[in-house]
């Protein structure tokens, strides 16, 4: 591993694919941590606001809701027609503006703790699976197994739930589209009223299932336009999840009673393991880090486990770690 930083080879491929361009899936272990536990808090208050908002009325209009069928957009509370785009679009344009500067700022903090499709992927699917399948590598040895009882019972849980999960989130965004009495007036009225409707909700629902079934980590990857930006986007300054380069290096298996005269990594790959989109953070940044921190609860346990200091990996805003002597990465 250490020959391909210096030789920067990991930089030519995607973590997730080999050389025949195979997709290699992605088994990560069950996060656990200081760091994963700030996170479940906040996903807590932010599913709370996803689902509750459309319920949230002002003078009897929903605060939120983005009817494009009926071209009738309201944002806290305000009503917008298409008379009003043009400060509908300004708006776009001032969100956009202030997106960039604050990945310019935070890096990629939103894509691991406040993007929809990591919350709901890394949050509650990911969740159930673990409930259902087990840790990362009962997953891997269910998955190659043969289809026994076990595992069809197990796999036919899994898609249930997805699936109803799935149908859950579509009705919501449903919600933001056509809003809450809307939808609840659908549900009672006679199913062949609304075919439209329903059609387009299964088809909501089936991309979800999709996505969380199979797309997954891809969708951070290779798909979503944000993330491809984040090489351009990023400066010296701004917060990246970082491995210590210099502290790490030359990393070395931990031997017990004997003086460690290496680098501070023991060559655990903890780290790896639990990745949700299969990197080794200590080749440095790279365009597959959704900045999850959960690299960072993993290394910090070892190396309480070893009694070396924390944050081998970890938030740097780097112009100051480089000051400490610290966020030294591959090439600098
Ligand atoms: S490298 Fe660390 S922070 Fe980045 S995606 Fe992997 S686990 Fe999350
Ligand atoms: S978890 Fe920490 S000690 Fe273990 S391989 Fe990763 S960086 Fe090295």
């Amino acid at each position: 591993m250490e020959g391909n930083v210096k030789e920067g080879s990991f930089r030519d491929k995607v973590a997730t694919v080999d050389k025949s361009g195979k997709r290699i899936w992605v088994y990560p272990q069950m996060p656990e941590g200081r760091l994963h536990d700030l996170r479940k808090w906040v996903t807590v208050l932010y599913l709370l606001v996803f689902f509750g908002l459309p319920f949230i009325k002002v003078n009897g209009q929903p605060i939120f809701l983005i009817n494009v069928l009926q071209r009738k957009f309201i944002l806290f509370g305000q009503i917008f027609w298409p008379q009003d785009f043009f400060i509908f679009a300004i708006g776009m344009a001032v969100f956009i503006v202030f997106i960039a500067l604050f990945t310019v700022v935070f890096g990629r903090v939103f894509c691991g703790w406040a993007c929809p499709q990591t919350v709901f992927m890394e949050m509650l699917f990911r969740k159930i699976e673990y409930w259902i399948e087990g840790n990362g590598v009962e997953q891997k040895i269910l998955d190659k197994g043969p289809w026994n009882t076990d595992k069809i019972t197990k796999r036919v849980s899994k898609w249930i739930a997805f699936w109803l999960l799935s149908f859950i989130i579509a009705n919501t965004f449903l919600e933001y589209i056509i809003g809450v009495d809307e939808l609840d007036k659908m549900i009672r009225e006679p199913f062949a009223m609304h075919l439209g409707s329903f059609i387009t909700l299964a088809v909501f629902t089936t991309v979800f299932f999709f996505v969380y079934l199979w797309m997954r980590e891809q969708v951070c990857t290779v798909i979503c336009p944000y993330g491809r930006m984040q090489g351009v986007l990023l400066d010296r300054d701004s917060v990246i999840v970082a491995y210590d380069y210099k502290r790490g290096e030359e990393r070395g298996k931990f031997h017990k009673n004997e003086e460690r005269t290496i680098g501070d990594c023991i060559d655990c790959a903890q780290c790896v393991k639990v990745c949700p989109t299969g990197i080794d953070i200590r080749n440095g940044t790279q365009l597959e880090c959704i900045n999850c921190s959960a690299c960072i609860d993993a290394c910090n346990k070892m190396m309480d486990g070893v009694g070396l200091p924390k944050a081998l990996s970890g938030m740097h805003l780097k112009i100051i770690s480089l000051k400490k002597g610290h966020g030294n990465l591959p090439g600098e």
